[in-house]
């Protein structure tokens, strides 16, 4: 059992010991450095006019960093939204767990999901799992580049680092970290569970300024303890930022700088330099930023009996300071369905059939579903957002996951919905969770701007793991 115990994530059996917990910091920080670096083909990346510098050590930070919750309902809200009805509550009135409210969420029934679990997702954990192309994928992995100071770019600066983990540069110097995983696994055991097919692109020691920590919700491919807990050791000012629920299990991992918001609710951020400091530009700029949090269609769980006890979020983040006084906004997706759908067999053929056709659940008479309606309220009351991070993977079969994951054609409408500007692919291209080929996603996603008369290519696009974007 001891052996046992000691590949299972610590999580698993909450151990909130602070001793453990710096000790397993120490464990993964070495553990980290121990790893193999990149094997698959490393690309130099130069975007634009902007020199770029793989810097190879985290920097010290020159600022410290104060976070203030807003009072509830001092940002406008939709009005369905002030009575929380996304709260199950105990009778005593504390929350008993979280649900999705709205009939777009409709899941599929057990008579459905019991032949897929004995099928695929049982065959996927195991690791035998061999439908989906998983060897003779496109995705490219090169190593990414990260800007040398926080004041060296104008432009908001996005860098996939697979899966749902984006890092974002901001012009006004702000940097932050979406849904960071760096382990091959995500699940709680380290010798079972989806394997990565891509490499990481880089290391968590490569990444030179972390000020701020997003998590979407509590699924492994979207928290891992060994990260978040590195994260914080090697950024000791930076602040996470998580859903209703999870504060108390970053504060049993030894992470004080946390703070858990509800869907609607709001926290300020600001970053003071220090007296001295190699990236500080402008002394006494202070860097500002706003995270919102928001609606999304999931769930959560990360050990047997805590189904759904934690919030599901997307997330919006905007950042200024006075040299960069335009404020530029991020909508974070992070995993969330839009609407649910029956089985149709033309999306569920093999799409080397004739009958294949990705869109028929979109077609009538499945137009008339429901969609959640929380992000047109997101577009409305946040929006517009500079770039939109969207999940376009994890659907196949839809009627089995369309009510937790968008596929493309639902990414395109979250994303005319949000009112992002622009936007990137993300959920896709790093562990087979679902039955679709790995570098399927883009592909639909192409058909599906086609679709709605949105040009193919230069709004909202997919690039290479490690690969940064400007806008
Ligand atoms: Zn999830």
């Amino acid at each position: 059992m001891r052996s046992f115990r000691r590949i299972i994530r610590r999580d698993l059996f909450n151990q909130s010991s602070s001793t453990s917990s710096l000790q397993h910091r120490a464990a993964s920080a070495s553990k980290a450095s121990q790893r193999p670096s990149l094997t698959a083909s490393v690309t130099a990346s130069v975007s634009g006019s902007a020199i770029l510098l793989a810097v190879p050590a985290t920097m010290s930070n020159s600022y410290s960093t104060a976070v203030t919750k807003r009072e509830f309902g001092v940002d406008p809200v939709p009005e369905e939204a002030r009575s929380k009805p996304h709260h199950q509550k105990n009778k005593d009135g504390t929350i008993s767990m979280f649900r999705n409210t709205h009939p777009s969420a409709g899941g599929p029934d057990f008579q459905e999901i019991s032949p897929f679990l004995k099928k695929v997702f049982l065959a996927s954990f195991s690791g035998a799992l061999k439908g989906p192309n998983c060897e003779n994928h496109k995705v490219v992995v090169q190593k990414p580049a990260f800007l040398p100071t926080r004041t060296s770019s104008s432009k908001l600066r996005a860098t996939w680092l697979g899966h749902a983990c984006y890092y974002v540069e901001y012009p006004s110097g702000l940097r932050v970290l979406f849904d960071p995983v760096f382990e091959d696994r995500c699940s709680p055991f380290t010798f079972m569970g989806p394997k990565r097919h891509t490499p990481r692109p880089c290391d968590i020691a490569d990444i030179p300024v972390v000020d701020a920590v997003v998590i979407s919700h509590s699924h492994y491919d979207h928290l891992s303890s060994p990260t978040v807990n590195e994260l914080a050791k090697r950024h000791p000012e930076a602040h996470f930022f998580v859903g209703l629920g999870l504060e108390k299990w970053f504060r049993s991992s030894g992470i004080e700088r946390v703070t858990e918001l509800d869907w609607w609710e709001t926290a300020d951020m600001v970053l003071a330099p220090k007296a001295e400091g190699q990236d500080v530009k402008t002394p006494n700029e202070s860097i500002t930023a706003r995270f919102s949090c928001l609606p999304a269609q999931h769930n959560s769980s990360r050990r047997p009996g805590d189904y759904n006890t934690t919030l599901w979020c997307s997330w919006g983040v905007s950042s200024s300071s006075p040299s960069a006084p335009e404020a530029r906004s991020v909508f974070f997706g992070g995993d969330t369905g839009y609407r649910h759908v029956p089985k149709v067999p033309a999306v569920e053929a093999d799409p080397k059939d004739d009958i294949y056709n990705p869109a028929a659940d979109w077609e009538p008479p499945y137009d008339k579903l429901p969609v959640n309606p929380g992000f047109a309220q997101i577009g409305d009351f946040r929006g517009p957002f500079d770039l939109g991070l969207i999940p376009i993977g994890a659907y196949r079969p839809r009627y089995l996951f369309s009510h937790v994951h968008a596929n493309p054609f639902d990414a395109v409408d979250i994303f005319r919905d949000t009112k992002c500007k622009a936007a990137m692919g993300i959920h896709w291209g790093t562990w087979t969770l679902t039955a679709e080929e790995l570098d399927e996603p883009p592909q639909l996603l192409k058909l599906a701007l086609k679709r709605r008369g949105l040009p193919e290519t230069g709004l909202f696009d997919v690039c290479n793991i490690g690969e940064s974007r400007e806008f």
